[in-house]
């Protein structure tokens, strides 16, 4: 009850506050962003979806749904 504890050390007090997935976290879990205060997963996180990929990602998508319907429509149709 006294103090809130680090997500990641259950030893460690936390001193922030994650702005994204709102978890409390310690000073060495913090990681300081454009968006404020992000704990390592999230911060990891948004390098992940870091928006270049993200439309690679979809551009992908779309060739593989392309794909699929190339290679369903002759099946379908015979
Ligand atoms: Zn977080
Ligand atoms: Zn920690």
């Amino acid at each position: 009850m006294s103090s809130i504890r680090c997500a990641y050390h259950p030893e460690r007090d936390a001193l922030q506050y994650c702005n994204r997935c709102g978890r409390a976290v310690c000073n060495s879990c913090v990681v300081r962003a454009a968006g404020g205060n992000l704990c390592r997963p999230c911060a990891e996180g948004l390098h992940r979806t870091a928006r270049p990929r993200s439309a690679h990602t979809w551009l992908w998508l779309a060739a593989g749904v392309v794909l699929v319907l190339l290679w369903l429509v002759p099946k379908l149709l015979r």
